[in-house]
């Protein structure tokens, strides 16, 4: 069976730079649409993907992952900041891995770059005003996107 699902992975220093993502193509028949990548400050990947192929194949990547040592997650949405709950105390910008989240010293204003995020959620839970929420498409959206992609494969 087909499947195909967004996830986060979490690279330790010490394997960021082993052919950890090239081995879940040759050892497991996936495929892989690398959507975002940042290797932090203290030299830890933090990669979005999307991996597809066989389901039980899936499972079988996923578990080589872990016992590797990658930190795994599966991405339910979007991140999305509440402007209006925010209060720019500057807290997740502490956490943010990839600056997507970044104070300006002179507005001392946080802004929110939604190109930056790689959706690892570890700012949610930080937000004491719950300005921060990962928004998760409903079912119906969810169907419309899929409709939408098979239609562009159209020619
Ligand atoms: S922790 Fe919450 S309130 Fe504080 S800057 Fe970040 S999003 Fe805004
Ligand atoms: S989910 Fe939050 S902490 Fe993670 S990259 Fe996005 S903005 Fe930064």
């Amino acid at each position: 069976m087909k499947f195909s699902k967004k996830v986060v992975l979490e690279f330790p220093q010490h394997t960021w730079d082993q052919p950890i993502i090239y081995a879940l193509n040759t050892k497991y028949d996936l495929m892989f649409n690398i959507i975002k990548a940042k290797i932090t400050p203290r030299q830890e990947g933090v990669m979005t993907l999307e991996l597809s192929g066989d389901k039980e194949n899936f499972d079988k990547g996923i578990e080589f992952l872990k016992e590797v040592g990658v930190r795994v997650r599966f991405l339910a949405g979007d991140i999305e900041r509440d402007e209006k709950l925010c209060t720019h105390c500057g807290l997740c910008t502490v956490i943010c891995p990839t600056d997507a989240l970044s104070l300006n010293r002179d507005t001392m204003e946080v802004s929110f770059d939604k190109e930056r995020c790689v959706g690892c959620e570890l700012c949610v839970p930080l937000c004491p005003f719950k300005a921060i929420i990962m928004n998760i498409p409903s079912h119906s959206q969810r169907n419309s996107l899929q409709n939408n992609r098979r239609g562009n494969k159209k020619p």
